[in-house]
């Protein structure tokens, strides 16, 4: 049975409590309440921030990322100073299907043809799978990142994967994740600096105007605003 459907009240009930308490205490009550909890990492100035949190929580949190084949070199360069300064132990997660065998079976730049499903391939099933060990996880989602993210509470059920979903976050606006980062002495990807305020793989992320939309630069040739992770 998922846990969801046991814990459905529990997840209402301390979405109330805790939508206006710090994001650690929010994290301390996840890591208490939820047994077998993830934290999945993009690396992005908020999942910076809460790496950066869980370190002095629980150093021994199982923390991955999703490895697309396709990151920026500067995310890579971040990832490995990540490690070496704050958690050796990340987990990388990555694709059944390597680039080259998806550019044999569905073409060369699926990224540019069929990107639902090329984020389908390299996102969405690669999470699906490793989310099945776990009962929780967090993310670094914001209310004020997209209209689709305005509704994300701090505890919530996630329908999609049928887990409970801890969103530290939700509440906070981008100055206070930079004040954070800069407090703390946290590395960042320096992309934020040249004008990537969202960062995902290398062929569907551009560079934005001052002031624009905060995703606006993710998959900006198409309809499509979310890759398939976050409902
Ligand atoms: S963001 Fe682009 S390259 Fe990355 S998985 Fe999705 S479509 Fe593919």
């Amino acid at each position: 049975m998922s846990i969801l459907l046991d814990r459905v009240h529990d997840v209402e009930r301390w979405a109330k409590i805790y939508e206006n308490r710090a994001p650690e205490e929010i994290l301390c009550h996840a890591v208490e309440e939820i047994d077998r909890l993830t934290f999945a990492c993009s690396f992005g100035a908020e999942d910076q921030v809460i790496l950066h949190m869980i370190t002095k929580i629980k150093p021994n949190l199982p923390i991955f990322y999703l490895d697309t084949d396709v990151l920026f070199s500067e995310t890579y360069a971040l990832i490995e100073e990540t490690k070496r300064r704050f958690s050796p132990n990340l987990i990388r997660v990555s694709p059944k299907l390597t680039l080259e065998q998806q550019a044999q079976t569905h073409g060369e730049t699926l990224w540019n043809s069929r990107p639902d499903l090329c984020c389908d391939i390299r996102k969405v099933t690669p999470l699906t799978d490793h989310l099945k060990g776990y009962d929780g996880w967090i993310t670094g989602i914001r209310r004020e990142q997209a209209p689709t993210r305005a509704n994300a509470q701090v505890f919530e059920a996630d329908a999609k994967f049928g887990l409970l979903k801890v969103n530290p976050l939700a509440l906070w606006t981008h100055k206070q994740v930079w004040k954070y980062l800069v407090q703390n002495d946290v590395p960042y990807n320096p992309l934020h600096d040249r004008g990537y305020p969202s960062i995902g793989c290398s062929h569907c992320t551009k560079a934005v105007a001052p002031g624009a939309d905060l995703r606006s630069g993710r998959w900006s040739e198409f309809e499509k605003t979310e890759c398939g992770l976050h409902q």
